[in-house]
């Protein structure tokens, strides 16, 4: 299937030539025939899938194509709303490399800065916006901005922005924006209750587009379990570093001051390192992407919600100094290494307080997962995975004994004196290694993550600090 057959206009077609665009990614070859077609759309779909230009290059099309639905001064025609900084500036940039060929002015507003210029951008007029809530909310109440001409919504990682309590301000934001002759393109991760309530009460008759994650958690990603001792994580990541101080890395914590002082370790210790989350000012987190981007810095430490949008191709290793909170978020972490095939590592360091997190992240992922001590780094008091009999290791994965990689049934992850021996998380013991599996791990995988979520209650709140 080719860009064309979707029924982009030339000037589209032509920017995304220049980008090195070939064939349509699963996501836009379904959601772009409906959205240009004027339906509503709920899209699941993660970062990395080409979701931006999924609801990009209709929307684009409709601004350069269709004249202003509302007469009068210039007001801005579609809005994008998005979880973070990051995010809000990477869909701009790139939909602002997708329109090189039109004029369409438009502003990102985000909080963290100072007002000024998207003052002077929204006073110029512009067409599009691409907006973080909370900012957009303070646009609304100074009456710098007015919503009343929107012909064209996009939410964009609509789970994301529920988890982290935006769903006040999009409520807000929605009463504000005209009822009818309105398109609205919902794009999420995962479909918790919330969202569905949503759609239900915002969007008129929406088609429902839904691509696995299957390219996130891609087949290529080696994915290892380091077991060890709580106090020596930092020694671990170290050693995991300086084996290779070449191997661009993204480290995530789990809190702000956790990741400063990661970074600061790191930094004491010869590896350069930058971190990046939401304390950090937005030209500190444009910087420290962009070292990290052009190699200057081999290792950015991140937590969840800032690493959000950063959109880097090819990065080879993924390190989960801390687990994540939520299951979901390890998709999300590794989503960020093995793409279009390339190969990736996704490291884990898990202590016996990690436990149970990574028995859920096992669960949600469907597969195995390498457990694999490092010498020198073995846990003192062996972990244990489930919650069996004591005494009794299970796996994360479930409640079978560990195997050894040639099929056989192997030691307990600390058996004692076996540092370099594998032991396999495996859930779906037999299917190892075998296409066999197919798709069917991704498809758990957001089954998993459905029920998950409904588990909690439509979604897991996360910390304030992160
Ligand atoms: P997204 O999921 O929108 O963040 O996109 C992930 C990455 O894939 C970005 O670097 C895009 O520029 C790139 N991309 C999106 N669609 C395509 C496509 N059809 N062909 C090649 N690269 C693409």
């Amino acid at each position: 299937m080719s860009f064309e057959s979707l029924g982009l206009a030339p000037f589209l077609l032509r920017a995304l030539a220049e980008q090195g665009y070939q064939t349509p990614t699963p996501i836009q070859q379904q959601a772009i025939p409906l959205a240009l077609a004027g339906h509503d759309l709920l899209a699941g779909a993660q970062t990395g899938t080409g979701k931006t230009a999924a609801f990009g290059l209709p929307l684009l099309q409709h601004l350069g194509t269709a004249p202003q639905k509302v007469s009068g001064p210039r007001k801005p025609r579609a809005l994008v709303l998005a979880p973070t900084r990051e995010l809000a500036t990477q869909v701009h940039d790139s939909l602002r490399g997708y329109s090189k060929y039109l004029r369409i002015p438009s502003a990102v507003v985000y909080g963290g800065v100072g007002m000024g210029n998207q003052l002077d951008a929204l006073r110029r007029g512009v067409d599009l916006v691409i907006a973080c809530p909370g900012r957009l909310i303070d646009h609304i109440e100074r009456r710098s901005i007015d919503l009343s001409g929107i012909e064209i919504l996009v939410l964009d990682e609509a789970d994301r922005m529920l988890d982290m309590g935006f769903l006040p301000s999009i409520k807000r934001i929605l009463a504000k924006l005209p009822k009818q002759n309105r398109q609205t393109l919902l794009f999420s991760a995962t479909f918790p209750e919330s969202i569905k309530q949503l759609a239900m009460e915002f969007m008129r008759n929406p088609r429902e587009v839904q691509v696995t994650p299957q390219n996130t958690v891609a087949e290529t990603i080696a994915h290892r379990v380091h077991p060890v001792d709580a106090a020596r994580k930092r020694e671990l990541l170290l050693h995991l570093l300086g084996q290779d101080t070449r191997v661009q890395t993204l480290v995530f914590a789990k809190t702000k001051h956790g990741s400063d002082k990661l970074a600061t370790h790191l930094e004491k210790a010869g590896i350069r390192a930058a971190a990046i989350h939401g304390n950090k000012s937005q030209s500190q987190r444009l910087r420290a992407l962009g070292d990290f981007k052009s190699g200057k810095v081999n290792v950015l430490v991140a937590t969840d919600i800032a690493a959000r949008g950063i959109d880097i191709d090819q990065l080879p290793r993924v390190i989960n100094y801390d687990l994540p909170m939520v299951a979901e978020d390890y998709v999300h972490r590794i989503g960020r290494t093995g793409r279009n095939g390339a190969n990736g590592e996704a490291l884990s360091l898990v202590s016996q307080d990690d436990a149970k997190l990574l028995r859920q992240i096992v669960r949600l992922l469907g597969r195995d997962m390498e457990i694999r001590d490092l010498p020198g780094f073995e846990p003192q008091v062996p972990i244990r995975w489930g919650n069996s009999a004591p005494g009794k290791a299970e796996q994360p994965g479930g409640q079978r004994p560990p195997r050894k990689p040639g099929g056989g049934r192997g030691r307990r992850p600390h058996g004692g004196g076996e540092g370099q021996a594998h032991a396999h998380a495996g859930n779906r013991a037999g299917n190892r290694g075998g296409n066999g599996r197919g798709n069917r791990a991704p498809a758990a995988a957001t089954h998993a993550q459905q029920r998950n979520q409904q588990r909690n209650g439509g979604g897991p709140r996360r910390d304030a600090n992160r």
